[in-house]
């Protein structure tokens, strides 16, 4: 843990971070309890008026302060990352170079944001309204595994832009890089109890998200422990934000660019070993182009050599790191198993790689029934489902058929067809010929059981603050 300026050992159970590549220990930690959290957030607390009194422009310089510190440790953060997460050396920099961009985007846009003022028709004499933005004083931040840094960015920066305090709880099996961005905070002179981390699983998150003095809650997982944390959230009336699963559809008309289609919607799908929230996970595709997709795609993600990702394939090949846990590739195993007894086919890849660590060589699927695993749930590693439609009402009719509404795509030139998307695909994200990716200025943030609220954009810096209206009369 690090709590107030300062490691702290939790007085809960010992738990061993693993390398998913190796099987080999990389740390221990213990797991903070109820009261290691109430430590936590009373620290967090004692801290928040004094930061939200800080001038903006402050808080801002130290929000830039502590990225320029991140990077001059990047090493040190890349190689946590690589060795906790599994994730391969060129996605973790990718990842680390994303939370850097968060965090300089809310410390340039916290000082521009201006409030409200205006005029009001009072019957009750001259008047105007003034709306400002206050903090809530301290945020719950849970993050799951599968972007440590960036995750944790997305909520750190602009929670801490509008004045709040953090708690963060990083997922129980990657909790290093975590606790090394608070050290260097600390170093970087971000004040005692401003930004504090407690370590451990579900129960900590819990007693994290049940805490009363903890009016906020920023939450990226699952969407059953979304659920979960809202069954303790809701009774309290606390103001929560849900960055869930996804199931994104991506669309290829016959008229896409489809050399680039193909290369971006497999950078999207097999990055970070497909363990990724937004991502293209069903691929519907024009009938008239269906079979020259699918043969691009195989070709491609047969390149993949599964490995750790500290090494590097010669070339053409190229590195995809393991399923995080041994649990998540059992998931998808199953997933994929019950769509091949259902009538599916392999055209490549599609099963585990022995070794010592949780190694999965890509696949790509055809002729996945719409009842089977792969196309209802939420498929999180590197396997794709691709249909052939007939037309753009029925892949969008689809591509709607999800229980989640996270991000979707489209790869076409007409304007129809892409106004249509934007306004059709029930998601919180269309992205046309584009990469499905986080963009620090855009709001993101699902529909359906994708979730609640909006990371990212200035709708985040709004998201960490409380509005309140005045109304000033007595003029004259
Ligand atoms: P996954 O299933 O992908 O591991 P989870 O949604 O279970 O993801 O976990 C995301 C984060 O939520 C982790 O930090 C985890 O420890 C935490 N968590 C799990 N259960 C709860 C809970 N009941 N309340 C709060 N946080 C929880």
């Amino acid at each position: 843990m690090w709590i107030n300026g300062s490691t702290h050992a939790g007085s809960g159970a010992e738990r061993e971070v693993v390398n998913p590549a190796t099987g080999a220990v990389v740390d221990t930690t213990t797991d903070a309890t109820p009261d290691d959290v109430d430590a936590a957030v009373e620290a967090a607390t004692t801290a928040a008026a004094e930061w939200a009194a800080t001038d903006v422009t402050a808080r801002a310089k130290l929000l830039r302060t502590l990225a320029d510190a991140l990077a001059d440790n990047s090493d040190e953060l890349v190689a946590t990352l690589v060795a906790e997460q599994g994730k391969p050396l060129l996605e973790a920099n990718g990842e680390f170079h994303h939370m850097l961009s968060g965090l300089r985007y809310y410390a340039e846009s916290a000082t521009k944001v201006r409030g409200v003022h205006q005029e009001l028709p009072s019957q009750f004499g001259p008047a105007y309204g003034l709306v400002k933005r206050h903090p809530f004083g301290v945020v719950g931040a849970i993050m799951p595994w599968n972007f440590p840094l960036t995750l944790l960015a997305n909520k750190l920066g602009p929670a801490l832009a509008a004045g709040n305090t953090v708690v963060a709880k990083p997922a129980e099996t990657t909790p290093l890089a975590t606790l090394q961005v608070a050290r260097i905070a600390t170093e970087a002179g971000l004040p005692d109890g401003v930004f504090n981390v407690v370590t451990g699983g579900g129960e900590t998150g819990g007693a994290l998200v049940g805490h009363p003095d903890v009016p906020r809650i920023a939450f990226t997982g699952s969407t059953a422990t979304g659920r979960t944390l809202m069954e303790t959230a809701g009774p309290a009336l606390k103001h929560v934000s849900l960055e869930l699963g996804g199931s994104d559809p991506t669309i290829v008309l016959p008229d896409a660019d489809l050399e680039t289609a193909v290369k971006t919607i497999q950078i999207g799908r097999y990055w970070n070993a497909g363990q990724v929230c937004l991502a293209p996970k069903r691929a519907f595709v024009h009938a008239d182009v269906f079979d020259q997709f699918v043969e691009l795609l195989s070709g491609r993600i047969e390149r993949y050599e599964p490995g750790d990702g500290t090494t590097k394939p010669d070339k053409p090949k190229l590195r995809i790191g393991p399923l995080h846990t041994a649990a998540q590739r059992d998931l998808l195993v199953d997933q994929v198993a019950d769509a091949v007894d259902a009538g599916a086919e392999l055209v490549t890849g599609g099963h585990v790689v022995e070794g010592d660590g949780h190694f999965y060589q890509p696949g790509l699927a055809v002729d996945v029934p719409d009842d089977s695993r792969l196309s209802t749930e939420e498929v999180f590693g590197p396997v794709l489902p691709v249909w052939s439609v007939d037309s753009l009402d029925e892949a969008i009719e689809r591509a709607n058929a999800t229980a989640y509404g996270l991000g979707s795509s489209i790869w076409t030139t007409d304007g129809t067809a892409i106004n249509r998307a934007v306004n059709e695909l029930d998601a919180g994200m269309t992205w046309v010929n584009q990469l499905h990716y986080g963009y620090d200025e855009m709001p993101f943030g699902g529909t359906k059981q994708s979730g609640l609220g909006k990371e990212h954009g200035l709708e985040a810096l709004a998201e960490y603050s409380r509005y309140k209206s005045s109304v000033i009369g007595g003029l004259g």
